[in-house]
């Protein structure tokens, strides 16, 4: 069977595809299709945080499966409660979940539950969302307009209005007015670059936001989860938000987005909605990952690993520093600058040709996200492979 033919006759071209084909994975390493091996620091852009083929989560997944998978929201579903306690116990907030499918849709759940807060009072119907230039929130009409990057909005129109972009953490208090619903971040920006924001300027951004009773929604699809050391980037950086969007690793590769707010009551029956969100299947997957992360977390694995994988970066760059400018990001969400955005091209293509997988953000930075389970053995032998593919680059 030739898929990539398949593929190519059969699917939208809407992604520019690697040539390589993975059928099987075993937490940090993959294999291809001809049994080829690979280290992945990528773990499917930060999704399969408790690593490819987690035996608790396939076994709780199985288990679930064969008694049921689907019944919608008009009933009860005991994991998909379950699941919302545990995010929420573990995040430390006072707030309440709504499940979705994908980050997009949890930012869209986001936005509904800001501009409903907004028109609180009748009178003033405040609706403007503040964004940052370089951010990613999405791909859904409204989430590619929240998005703060021009080139994605050349299609597609007409946008739902209330969009304002700015510049920096800093301009956005100038950006602030009467009619402004909410402010949306990323803590870092994940597509944008592996941007951390300055944790000083974040809290007074937030302290500000609270006295104006405006509600600060952080998008955290890429940062949650653990990826940078805390549950969510928010306890890293000491803000209490209002609004904590997740997706991409909370659910380990099941599809799952989920909203959480202090505002629980502004949605109410019939405001929102989801067929899959929270299903019985996504919101087991959800407890188990939590449950992993937790234990790995308190006793110390979680820590240790980050440490490990930031040395070996460290010790990679230090390498490097004729290809490498400056090495950024916090916990295992991390980068290096690249001095030109070509390299960083050569640098993918070569470094999946030796057997380690690698992602692109923003114009000329290398990221990396590996599975937060991945062993010393695999970094050192991802490390490894990535120091042979850069000599050849
Ligand atoms: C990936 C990502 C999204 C979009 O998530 P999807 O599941 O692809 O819809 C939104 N925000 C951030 C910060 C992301 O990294």
């Amino acid at each position: 069977m030739d898929i990539q033919a398949i593929d190519s006759q059969y699917i939208l071209p809407t992604y520019a595809r690697a040539d390589v084909e993975f059928v099987k994975g075993d937490n940090a390493t993959l294999f291809d299709s001809n049994g080829k091996k690979y280290i992945d620091f990528t773990s499917g852009i930060g999704v399969v945080s408790v690593g490819h083929a987690n035996k608790r989560v396939a076994d709780a997944l199985c288990e679930q499966v064969r008694n049921i998978t689907h019944i919608s929201n008009l009933y009860y579903i005991a994991p998909q409660a379950l699941a919302a306690q545990k995010v929420v116990q573990t995040s430390g907030y006072d707030m309440a979940c709504f499940f979705a499918n994908s980050g997009a849709e949890a930012n869209e759940g986001a936005i509904k539950i800001a501009r409903k807060h907004g028109e609180r009072d009748g009178e003033i119907k405040r609706y403007k969302i503040i964004t940052l230039n370089h951010s990613f929130h999405g791909r859904t009409i409204t989430t590619v307009k929240a998005t703060g990057q021009e080139a994605m909005h050349n299609y597609f129109g007409p946008f739902p209005d209330g969009f304002v972009y700015a510049d920096g953490i800093d301009e956005i208090e100038n950006l602030l007015d009467d009619h402004t619903a909410g402010v949306m971040i990323e803590l870092i920006q994940g597509e944008g670059g592996v941007e951390p924001q300055d944790k000083a300027k974040v809290q007074a951004l937030a302290k500000l936001l609270k006295e104006k009773e405006i509600p600060l929604i952080v998008d955290e699809v890429q940062t949650g989860c653990y990826r940078i050391g805390e549950f969510s980037a928010s306890q890293a950086y000491g803000i209490e938000p209002e609004i904590i969007t997740l997706a991409k690793g909370v659910g380990g590769g099941v599809p799952v987005g989920i909203v959480m707010t202090t505002l629980k009551e502004v949605l109410q029956a019939g405001d929102h909605g989801s067929t899959f969100g929270g299903n019985y299947l996504s919101s087991r997957a959800v407890c188990e990952v939590v449950d992993i992360l937790n234990e790995l977390k308190n006793d110390g694995t979680l820590d240790a690993t980050s440490e490990y994988f930031n040395g070996a970066l460290e010790k990679f760059y230090q390498n490097h520093t004729d290809i490498f400018t400056q090495k950024v990001g916090i916990g295992m969400m991390c980068g290096l600058r690249v001095k030109d955005g070509d390299t960083l091209t050569n640098i993918i293509n070569e470094a999946r040709k030796n057997g380690v997988m690698v992602l692109k953000a923003g114009r000329n930075t290398l990221r990396f996200l590996p599975p937060l389970t991945i062993t010393k053995e695999e970094i050192d032998a991802g490390f490894e492979a990535l120091s042979c593919a850069v000599t050849e680059c």
